[in-house]
């Protein structure tokens, strides 16, 4: 059996102030290959506990994997443990020193003494060069076992274990991975609808993550199995799903008004701009993304050609408001879509609508329509940006 084992280090994964995702993204990038983890850790910068970790886990698995704690402070010793786990000794690379004196002297700096102890390693280590940081990685390859150490920060390491990765030569078993993005659907509704799938399953696995455009229901393992597992589940969650794999729901509209040749507009206040930044977040958006419009304050609004009374009647956070707005942006940006959105983001709520209120309205060569959405969100910043994905959300299902 190819046993790994996985190492987060450093207090703040302890003490909770930064999550370790690290090491389960690490862990998935496993999947694909023939390799058991029968435990994960997380260890506090601690020389003697992770000199003992470590020890323990080169002792047992045939690839150990530890991120963080490669930093220049005296609190970074993952290279000091490493050393002492494997009884050799650190020794200072020259040629890196000056790549890392060069580094600095591009930022118009001195490289500060602290940073000489990221030139150091231990002799059995080759590095592995970190193109966006100050720390490299170490791979030590002692007869079939494999020991990589990478730095804290996953925009770091990332681009450094995915050259690493297939060089290790790894077993590879038969693999797929497959996942439905879908929106307005919480995880336990889904875990409810999926009822008995979404206990282990033979040789695939459904696994449901949360994220600002929805929850991605992702389903992982032989592909045979993974395929026929997909099959039953993809019915149960319907209308929901708005996408799979790697579709993000901005690129994913502005793909579907690029095969009707139709174009975009926008008229935010819940959303305060975020819905036109996801959009223009997406390269070539200028091509059926004309721009749009954000009105935030209710003498803003009432500068909309909208009716004074339908603010009056039916309040500004109403369907009736958010079609009249999607109205009004289409008319004056000439566009064949329009959404606006309006909503509460909180504290407090407003008009009598609860905090997480949010309707959007689109209005299209057919008409006008608005959808409702309740959005869940811990905070102000989660549901603005819950609401610009639920807006993109229901554009993208009416125009499929
Ligand atoms: P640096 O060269 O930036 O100092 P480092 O190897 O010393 O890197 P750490 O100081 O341990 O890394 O962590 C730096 C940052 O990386 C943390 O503040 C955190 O944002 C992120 N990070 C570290 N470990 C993890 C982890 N296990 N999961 C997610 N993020 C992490």
């Amino acid at each position: 059996m190819f046993l790994a084992e996985i190492i987060g280090v450093g207090d703040e994964l302890l003490y909770g102030e930064t999550t370790d995702t690290n090491t389960s993204e690490i862990a998935v990038s496993l999947q694909p290959y023939a390799v058991e983890i029968h435990r994960t850790l997380r260890v506090a910068d601690n020389l003697e506990t992770l000199a003992q970790e470590v020890r323990q886990a080169w002792g047992k698995a045939r690839l150990v994997v530890l991120s963080g704690g490669l930093g220049p402070t005296p609190d970074d010793i993952t290279r000091e443990a490493i050393a002492a786990a494997l009884g050799e000794e650190l020794l200072l690379d020259q040629e890196v020193l000056e790549w890392l004196e060069k580094l600095f002297e591009a930022r118009g700096w001195k490289m500060p003494e602290v940073n000489r102890k990221q030139a150091m390693k231990i002799p059995s280590a080759r590095w592995i060069a970190n193109p966006r940081g100050t720390a490299p990685g170490w791979w030590v390859h002692q007869k079939d076992k494999d020991l990589i150490c990478l730095p804290g920060p996953p925009a770091e390491w990332r681009p450094m274990w995915a050259e690493v990765l297939p060089k290790l030569g790894l077993p590879q078993k038969p693999y797929r991975q497959l996942t439905f993005k879908t929106f307005g659907l919480g995880e336990s509704r889904i875990v409810e609808l999926l009822g008995g799938l979404f206990r282990r399953n033979g040789q695939a696995q459904v696994g449901t993550y949360a994220k600002m455009d929805g929850v991605a229901v992702v389903v992982r393992g032989e592909p045979g199995q993974v395929e026929a597992l997909a099959a039953q589940i993809r019915p149960l969650l319907g209308e929901a799903v708005w996408g799979q794999d790697g579709d993000t729901l901005p690129a994913l509209a502005l793909k579907l008004l690029e095969r009707q040749k139709a174009t975009l507009a926008t008229l935010e206040s819940m959303t305060g701009g975020m819905l036109g930044a996801l959009l223009t977040g997406v390269s070539g958006a200028s091509q059926h993304y004309l721009g749009g419009l954000v009105l935030y304050s209710p003498a803003a609004k009432s500068q909309l050609p909208i009716p004074l009374e339908v603010a009056a009647q039916h309040g500004v956070v109403s369907p009736a408001f958010a079609e009249a707005m999607a109205a009004a942006a289409r008319d004056m940006l000439g566009a064949s879509y329009a959404l606006s959105t309006t909503g509460v983001a909180g504290p407090q709520e407003l008009e009598g609508q609860p905090v997480g209120t949010l309707f959007v309205g689109l209005a299209s060569p057919e008409g006008v329509k608005s959808r409702h959405f309740r959005l869940p969100g811990a905070s102000r910043e989660m549901l603005r940006q819950r609401a610009a994905h639920a807006a993109l959300a229901f554009l993208v299902g009416e125009l499929r």
